[in-house]
């Protein structure tokens, strides 16, 4: 399971943000403040405990969020991981949630900070008092009480999780919802990578991994970069394929590439000029082959029917194929 923190003063678009990147990552997003306002509205004990801290702009005690936060991870195991919004608030919640995720044998992912100023977080929560009529975003004293608790109590979070080499920031202040999205994606994409980078030990549940994260992504496919850092200058992969993924018709003029099958079948499709299938490499499965080498400059693809995974290498930095290299 993947913890993913949405972290940012009131206000900054955290909930607005959260729902592209819970449905892209498959993560359920879980947050606190909307956790307790159903309460609140269902009436329940907790509700009423929660109802008057809430509207003064108060924190609700640690206790009552993380209950409810535990219940959430204990309840909800078919998603890829969880998107916390609203929590932890406090350097206090934030240990206890490793606490929590230590026993789980888990840990925090990342946190994802969208960063607004305080003129910002006044004007936003007075103009969404007007759409979604919270109690706690109508009085501009509530306002303030939420922003001097958000300095004092939540932005120490930040130093807290920087010394832990997990926190990510994003301007939410400039550009419109759209912008600070794609900011938050590029973010996501780098994070994944990172994840993927550490591993040392190529097995199969490294493979299952991958593997799961090509499920998960509308492309069916999804690669594991094996270079440590952006500056070598090789492609050195793992490369999971699902049925239904297309790599279009391609050649590669400056290297060969060597592919090599992990796991599951797939067909080599080599081509002339023309775009005529000169020749189909069955691999896997009884063929006996297990790799092969593509000349450089010759143009080829990879039908996949049931599952692919396989290592691939080429020379020279990845660059996005031009025009001139891929057959329709
Ligand atoms: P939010 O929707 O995240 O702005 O939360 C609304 C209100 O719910 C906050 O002002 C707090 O009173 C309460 N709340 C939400 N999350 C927490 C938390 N992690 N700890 C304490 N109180 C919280």
């Amino acid at each position: 399971m993947k913890y993913y923190i949405l972290f940012g003063p009131p206000g900054a678009g955290k909930g607005t943000q959260a729902g592209a990147i819970a449905k892209k990552y498959n993560l359920l997003h879980v947050s606190t403040g909307e956790l307790l306002r159903s309460e609140i509205a269902a009436g329940t004990e907790l509700g009423k405990q929660a109802k008057d801290l809430i509207a003064a702009g108060n924190l609700v005690p640690d206790s009552v969020v993380e209950g409810m936060i535990e219940s959430t991870f204990n309840n909800n195991r078919t998603k890829a991981g969880f998107l916390l919004d609203g929590f932890p608030r406090t350097i206090g919640q934030a240990k206890d949630l490793d606490e929590m995720l230590a026993r789980r044998g888990e840990k925090v992912n990342a946190v994802i900070s969208i960063m607004i100023s305080d003129e910002t977080v006044h004007a936003r929560i007075t103009h969404r008092a007007t759409i979604e009529g919270r109690a706690d975003d109508a009085n501009p004293e509530t306002i303030n009480n939420r922003i001097a608790t958000y300095h004092k109590q939540t932005e120490p979070l930040i130093e807290f999780y920087r010394n832990a080499g997990k926190y990510y920031e994003v301007d939410g202040e400039s550009g419109d919802i759209n912008v600070v999205r794609r900011r938050m994606l590029t973010v996501f994409r780098g994070i994944d990578k990172r994840f993927v980078d550490r591993q040392t030990v190529i097995d199969n549940d490294l493979l299952d991994r991958v593997q799961q994260l090509a499920q998960e992504s509308p492309r069916l496919r999804m690669n594991y970069d094996l270079r440590n850092t952006e500056e070598d200058q090789s492609q050195r992969m793992i490369n999971v394929m699902l049925p239904g993924t297309m790599t279009a018709i391609h050649k590669h003029n400056l290297s060969s590439e060597t592919v090599m099958l992990l796991r599951g079948k797939m067909d080599t499709v080599f081509y002339n000029d023309n775009g005529v299938e000169k020749e189909r490499i069955h691999m896997g499965g009884d063929t006996g082959v297990l790799g092969v080498n593509i000349p450089k400059g010759q143009w080829h693809t990879f039908e996949v029917e049931e599952l692919a995974i396989i290592f691939m290498a080429q020379d020279g930095p990845w660059s996005p194929l031009s025009k001139e290299n891929m057959l329709k």
